[in-house]
């Protein structure tokens, strides 16, 4: 039976992209957050779909990276991933780093796994929620079944 997500618990939306998990990143990625103390509340695997994708990034659906960033997010499955604790979005997006690869400090995880493939797109290994509210609104869009 799938586990609803406690309401008095914070939680966070991860999303492990194609270019990391194509590369077998996802466990050494995921470890790094229960070695951090958050717990895994929810995880699966998905192939993106374009709506989902253009409510997921919203805000940049009229931006002109939008088309190769739809197509890379699409590219292979990803690891969507809901993390519970106090502060835990705060706490991931802090584990996850800058969003250029290139300049991410070493230590977090762009910084660590991510590098620019010269693709016209910022494949950077991992998506975090960067307020609860986005974390709400994330949470529902990738887990409508959680609700
Ligand atoms: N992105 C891109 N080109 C850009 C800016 C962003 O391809 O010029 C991608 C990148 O994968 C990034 C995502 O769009 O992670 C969302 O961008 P945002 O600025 O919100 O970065 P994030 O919150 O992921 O660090
Ligand atoms: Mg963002």
């Amino acid at each position: 039976m799938i586990q609803a997500l406690d309401p008095n618990v914070e939680h966070t939306l991860i999303l492990i992209k194609p270019d990391a998990y194509r590369r077998g990143l996802t466990g050494e990625i995921l470890a790094r957050f229960e070695r951090k103390g958050y717990r895994l509340a929810a995880l699966k695997v998905v192939v993106a779909d374009e709506q989902t994708l253009r409510e997921h990034y919203a805000e940049h659906a009229s931006k002109h990276f939008f088309t190769e960033l739809a197509s890379y997010m699409a590219s292979a499955p990803m690891v969507v991933a809901a993390l519970a604790g106090e502060q835990v979005v705060a706490g991931a997006r802090t584990l996850v780093g800058a969003t250029q690869p290139t300049t991410a400090d070493p230590g977090t995880i762009r910084g660590d796994f991510g590098r620019d493939w010269g693709s016209g797109c910022v494949e950077n290994v991992i998506h975090a929620s960067d307020s609860r509210a986005a974390a709400e609104r994330e949470l529902a869009i990738w887990f409508p079944e959680l609700a």
